[in-house]
């Protein structure tokens, strides 16, 4: 008898302990033993994640213009972001959790504003891919513009801007969202964006009194290109443990 009554101690401060791991930090108490379950599903988001993963592993192989992905993760859809291309948004954990994370920021911090246009990042095993020279590596994506007024065809493909067209204040806050991230492992190393555009949005700042620093963060990413006044393309830096990441 008394032995079986040790055991069903033993068993109990067990049980105890278990909830108490599964809890974190919170102590556990009795009652909650038949909610063990569901305390752990509370601790994860309670918005499904964003981001897709098969595991850790997942390598940045090459040159964004002559690369591949391996295990990627994928920008997976949101409430207030259309993703254009579903099957072309593989890229590394790192790209797609910074692509998430300004997104989320940005359309945080820009209530009124419309729904994102999200275009490709790479496909699942990155490699060559149409309508892109780069894009192969997972370190890559185009992102549409915020507009005063959603023009039509918007967000299932991208609009021309100009600087009349275009929502300065939520634009700039998209570009800065991903150019803050440029001294983290990983973090935006380019955007690219037609210059008439990017013009309008530094005098909209310097009016705005955005601070110098915060201004010479974003130039000390933002590019001229071509053929790029109807999205940003971010591109992302070598994280430091993508050995074979050019
Ligand atoms: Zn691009």
């Amino acid at each position: 008898m008394r032995a079986i009554a040790v055991v069903v101690v033993l068993l109990c401060l067990v049980t105890a302990t278990s909830v108490a791991d599964a809890a974190g930090k919170r102590p556990a108490k009795h009652h909650e033993k038949a909610k063990t379950k569901k305390r752990v599903a509370l601790t994860t988001p309670a918005k499904p994640s964003t981001v897709e993963t098969k595991n850790k592993r997942d390598r940045s192989i090459g040159a964004p213009w002559s690369g591949r992905l391996q295990t990627p993760a994928r920008l997976n859809a949101g409430e207030r972001y259309h993703l254009r291309r579903p099957w072309r948004t593989y890229g590394t954990r790192t790209t797609v959790e910074l692509v998430r994370q300004a997104i989320v920021d940005t359309l945080d911090g820009a209530p009124k504003a419309h729904i994102l246009a999200v275009g490709d990042l790479s496909q699942e095993s990155g490699g060559w891919i149409t309508e892109h020279a780069s894009h192969q590596s997972g370190r890559d994506v185009d992102i549409g513009l915020f507009f005063k007024k959603k023009p039509a065809g918007y967000p299932a493909a991208f609009v021309r801007a100009t600087p009349s067209t275009l929502d300065l204040a939520a634009t700039w806050k998209l570009i800065w969202n991903f150019a803050r991230t440029r001294t983290e492992d990983g973090g935006a190393q380019f955007i690219f964006l037609d210059r008439s555009l990017q013009t309008a949005l530094y005098r909209w700042a310097e009016k705005q009194g955005i601070s110098d620093k915060r201004i010479a963060s974003v130039a000390a990413v933002l590019r001229h290109e071509p053929n790029h006044d109807n999205h940003i393309h971010v591109r992302f830096k070598c994280r430091e443990r993508d050995t074979s990441c050019r």
